[in-house]
């Protein structure tokens, strides 16, 4: 190699986006990142990326990082080290726990953060201050699919990898927009339609990139999903289409759940989803006629009232159709952030430990309390949701909230913000001075990925490796070292030297992840769990046998919850979601300027029938109300939507334009999932032109 060459590190990393899980070589030389080079052996995605993998790094050394504690000394935040911040906290913390009881206190996780990092950060909450009081923001995506997918088949996951997807011989897409979501998969989706002819069904409120270039694109009414698949799923049965033998050997509750679905004819599906009688057909059809069926899902789905029922109906007709098991099949719920499957898995959940145990069971509790040497509360705890509501009732005083920025992504904010302005004592820790951080009393600077070592799981439960490319900022630190810090300071005795020790610890507790190690995961190595002693992993779920003790899975029934209503005066539906050079609210990529060059400002999407009725055109002003809130926005006229279903994406302008003003407090009722989907408004004009 030249000079030139031996002063370029290359370092392995993964993409701190989507949960597709990208990964790549960062070339990088001092402080500076010289570019991404994929490599062919990257399990996801090969020599691909999008976007923001490519081009979305400059956050990392934005002049706007955090890269010191601050602590609120009236209307302002002072500069403090770490040792007054870490104090100060275990102080309040422990003066919360002593006065109103350890449920006072609330725990917020982070799905950017590494497996590690919730790992700790749940031990934290559980050990050190003794409650389950500890949450991610899969509370607010994709809980319901993982819930729906525990009643069915009994693992939270994605039944198989990103390449079964592409092996099958239809992929259906429910309520997802994966061009834009998990831009790399749907790569994967649109090669496969090139190379072995894969057939593509899209159902979707929008036209978005994958719905113009399926098979067959529907457009059911706005959730009504449950109703359309139970009525493809009973004509399957009614035709004798359903895999009589996979559901005799592998299946429990098949006459009850049959009967469960009398009432989903294809006429009441008709008039409820306003998907015609031929096009279910279709679409049964289709899939019977198909030997492998995937079927993917996202926020369409599981941001309703009734999000896991609908997550379960497809696990049903999946079951149905004998779609699970074997190559080019299973149920994909399409996670968002890089690591929200791993912030669960490693029990930053109310309900959970690490590996999806549950915390009420005394025999799985013991186990964590004889390795922890403490007693550990017996009950599930608070979610987000019930923190924020416990918050505004005044039982919760103190939050600990890391790499989320709640403040604008959860729905209703008006009103969460209000919760957050009654807590006695909020710290925050991020790598910008957030939204959220402006509500704290302390806030941390953290490290990002590149700053750090760790693992991420990505959608198909793959754990990978990334290594550090810098030092951390100024006096940043990665997010592991600071809760051992904060725990230390309460009276624990933690001594992790690095993250592979932590990592060592959840193998030998969570029997899901009993063979995963660093030496398992070196470089370009993964594993897909769960992960035996001996390391091996499975890629593909269920060949053998489901995740009930029984080994067979079972069909749940479910019926149909109607979409909430705001009132008559609300005459237009608001859809929302992602944009493919932003991410989410967008306060990584918001900070990239080849980023804020393409794509700097939200839109609302109106449909040319309503754009014509409302005498408004591309760029006009609008503002939009619902029960909840305000925004005001520019249009833009698309044949994307249709009549008075509107769009807007969830990426946010400091808070003007943040979509979620105007989502409500209404959630799925399984999870306590926010229903953002289920959103109306009305619509004024304010500048025409
Ligand atoms: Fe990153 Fe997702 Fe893009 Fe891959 S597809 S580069 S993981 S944002």
């Amino acid at each position: 190699a030249s000079m030139r060459e031996d002063r370029i590190d290359r370092t392995k990393t993964v993409c701190t986006y989507c949960g597709v899980g990208c990964s790549f070589e960062v070339w990088s030389k001092d402080r500076d990142i010289l570019k991404i080079q994929p490599q062919p052996d990257a399990p996801a995605n090969g020599i691909s990326t999008c976007v923001k993998g490519k081009f979305g790094w400059d956050f990392v050394n934005s002049e706007e990082r955090l890269t010191t504690p601050l602590i609120r000394k009236d209307d302002t935040f002072v500069e403090a080290t770490w040792d007054e911040a870490l104090s100060l906290i275990a102080e309040k913390f422990l003066g919360i726990k002593e006065q109103h009881g350890v449920d006072a206190l609330g725990f917020v996780a982070s799905s950017k953060c590494t497996n590690e990092e919730n790992y700790l950060f749940q031990k934290l909450a559980r050990s050190v201050f003794q409650t389950n009081n500890v949450d991610n923001c899969s509370r607010y995506c994709q809980t319901p699919a993982s819930a729906g997918l525990m009643r069915t088949v009994g693992i939270g996951g994605d039944s198989g990898t990103i390449k079964d997807i592409a092996n099958a011989e239809l992929v259906v897409v429910v309520g997802a927009n994966p061009s834009e979501s998990h831009p790399v998969l749907a790569t994967r989706i649109k090669r496969a339609n090139k190379l072995h002819d894969q057939k593509l069904i899209v159902a979707d409120l929008r036209k978005n990139e994958l719905a113009e270039r399926a098979d067959y694109h529907i457009h059911p009414n706005p959730g009504t999903d449950l109703v359309w698949i139970s009525a493809v799923t009973k004509y399957m049965f009614d035709q004798g289409w359903d895999d009589s033998e996979f559901l005799k050997g592998r299946v429990n509750n098949v006459e009850e759940y049959k009967q469960s679905l009398e009432k989903f004819t294809l006429e009441y599906a008709e008039e409820i989803t306003g998907i015609s009688k031929d096009q279910l057909i279709e679409i049964a059809t289709m899939i019977h006629e198909a030997k492998t069926t995937c079927i993917l899902w996202a926020m369409g789905v599981t941001q309703h009232i009734g999000g896991t029922d609908t997550s379960t109906a497809i696990a049903n007709l999946l079951l149905v159709t004998g779609n699970f098991g074997k190559e080019g099949t299973g149920a994909y719920p399409l996670r968002g952030h890089n690591n929200v499957q791993g912030a669960s898995d490693f029990g930053t959940m109310p309900n959970y430990f690490p590996g999806y145990e549950p915390v009420e069971n005394d025999e799985i509790r013991q186990r964590y309390e004889e390795a922890w040497q403490v007693e550990l509360p017996k009950e599930p705890g608070l979610n987000n949701h019930q923190v924020v509501e416990a918050i505004d009732d005044g039982q919760v005083k103190g939050m600990y909230l890391f790499g989320e920025e709640m403040a604008l992504v959860d729905s209703n904010i008006n009103y969460v913000h209000g919760a957050f302005e009654k807590l006695d004592f909020f710290v925050v820790q991020d790598i910008f001075f957030s939204k959220t951080a402006q509500f704290a009393d302390v806030v941390l600077p953290a490290a990002p990925s590149l700053e750090k070592e760790g693992t991420f799981t990505n959608t198909e439960r793959r754990i990978q490796r990334f290594y550090k490319v810098f030092d951390p900022l100024g006096n940043c630190k990665p997010d592991w070292e600071i809760f051992q810090e904060l725990a230390n300071k309460c009276g624990a005795d933690w001594h992790y030297e690095s993250p592979a020790e932590v990592m060592d610890e959840a193998a030998k507790l969570a029997p899901a992840f009993a063979g995963v190690s660093y030496k398992r995961l070196e470089e370009w190595e993964s594993l897909c769990w769960p992960v035996d002693e001996n390391g091996k992993d499975y890629p593909l779920l269920y060949e053998e046998s489901f995740g009930f003790p029984d080994g067979k899975a079972r069909l749940f029934a479910v019926d149909w919850s109607e979409p909430y209503e705001a009132g008559e005066e609300y005459d237009l539906h608001l859809n929302n979601g992602r944009l493919l050079e932003q991410f989410h609210e967008g306060n990584m990529t918001r900070k990239s300027e080849g980023i804020m060059h393409k794509a700097p400002n939200p839109w609302l999407e109106v449909s040319h029938e309503l754009a014509e009725e409302r005498d408004i055109k591309t760029g006009s002003l609008v503002r939009l109300t619902s029960p909840y809130g305000k925004v005001k926005v520019r249009v833009l006229v698309t044949d994307r939507v249709k009549g008075n279903e509107l769009y807007l994406p969830m990426n946010a302008i400091e808070e003007i334009q943040a979509v979620n003003k105007l989502t409500s407090s209404y959630h799925d009722k399984d999870t306590h999932t926010p229903n953002y989907k289920e959103m109306q408004v009305k619509m004024d004009v304010l500048e025409k032109d």
